[in-house]
């Protein structure tokens, strides 16, 4: 509950994996899903296939990196009241309003930079 990086469950088999190292991923798949069901935690998204879990579980919105996958939570009043369009009743019944906001994350935006700057210097030293 206390991860905020929305882990599968390989990545959290991983983490646990070196305080119990008999433990298997099996376990952790059905634990994981029996917290789901007893409401403890939730899952983004909706397959059950590669599910992420979700231990916050107030009313929040996430920011993802399209580069690395990185998925940070933030919270927005203005967002939590965002009026969805009333032809939605014909699709089901709405329960929460969760926005998906895209980008590139600062860690990936340094990367990038740094990046463009090696290239700028291979492209110098190849002219030599
Ligand atoms: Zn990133
Ligand atoms: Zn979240």
């Amino acid at each position: 509950m206390r991860a905020k990086d929305h882990p599968d469950a390989e990545k959290v088999f991983k983490k646990l994996r070196k305080q119990m190292p008999t433990l298997s991923l099996d376990t952790v798949y059905r634990t994981l899903w029996v917290l789901n069901d007893l409401g403890v935690i939730t899952t983004l998204g909706s397959s059950r296939e590669r599910a992420r879990f979700e231990g916050n579980l107030e009313h929040h919105h996430h920011f993802i990196c399209t580069r690395c996958g990185l998925t940070s939570d933030f919270y927005s009043d203005e967002l939590n009241a965002l009026r969805v369009p009333d032809s939605l009743t014909e699709i089901g019944d709405v329960e929460q309003t969760h926005v998906e906001v895209r980008g590139t994350c600062k860690k990936c935006l340094k990367n990038v930079s740094k990046q463009i700057r090696s290239d700028k210097s291979t492209k110098q030293r190849s002219r030599k």
